[in-house]
């Protein structure tokens, strides 16, 4: 039985991820209701709008089965907008989050005249080259909690842009929007 990945429909691009999705040993599904999150053996949350995300957790109580995921060490990725979903601390926000994550980001934070551009970035665990990496009015990390287990995975111009812990996988960038499948199957491998 193929393992059940589902990307969390509520807003932002979540198409992409299931598009890139297809092409590997799961199945993808779209998902946004407690019921079908319940269901899923791995979870993304995408990039998007990271306070419209938030709200829209909130009002539908769908943070409850992706808590309960957490804790059963079910994995669970946030791309750009997922990774501030993410994080315990949001520099100067109180907006909503799960803040399952020992990090502190902070939202575009590679400044106005940059807001998007790509690069290539040497990943730690991804060991045959670097990765392409697509920015998006991202934001990056500037603190992790060591000694609760959070391990950097990849910096770019000396900030954090790729983290995990334990289950939980945050990244800047947008693997789902390069042919570049290898961070896909790094995540798929955190499936236990
Ligand atoms: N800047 C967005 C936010 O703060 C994130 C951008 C993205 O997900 N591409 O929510």
């Amino acid at each position: 039985m193929p393992k059940v990945v589902g990307v969390l429909s509520l807003q932002g691009d979540f198409l992409n991820h299931i598009q890139t999705l297809a092409e590997l040993d799961c199945e993808a599904r779209a998902v946004k209701t407690p019921a079908a999150i319940a269901e899923c053996d791995a979870l993304i949350i995408p990039g998007g709008e990271s306070t419209t995300i938030g709200k829209l957790l909130d009002r539908f109580e769908v943070d409850k089965p992706i808590r309960e995921m957490h804790a059963a060490g079910k994995p669970i990725w946030g791309t750009c907008a997922g990774m501030i979903i993410l994080a315990k601390e949001i520099v100067a926000s109180d907006q909503w989050r799960l803040g399952l994550m020992d990090i502190t980001v902070e939202r575009n934070a590679f400044g106005r005249q940059v807001d998007s551009f790509e690069t290539d970035l040497p990943v730690k665990g991804i060991d045959s080259g670097d990765v392409r990496a697509v920015f998006i009015r991202a934001p990056f990390v500037r603190e992790v909690d060591e000694a609760a287990g959070v391990e950097v995975l990849a910096t770019f111009e000396d900030k954090i842009v790729m983290c995990r812990q334990g289950n939980l996988l945050a990244s800047a960038f947008h693997p789902e929007m390069t042919d570049d499948r290898r961070v896909q199957q790094y995540f798929l491998d955190m499936i236990v």
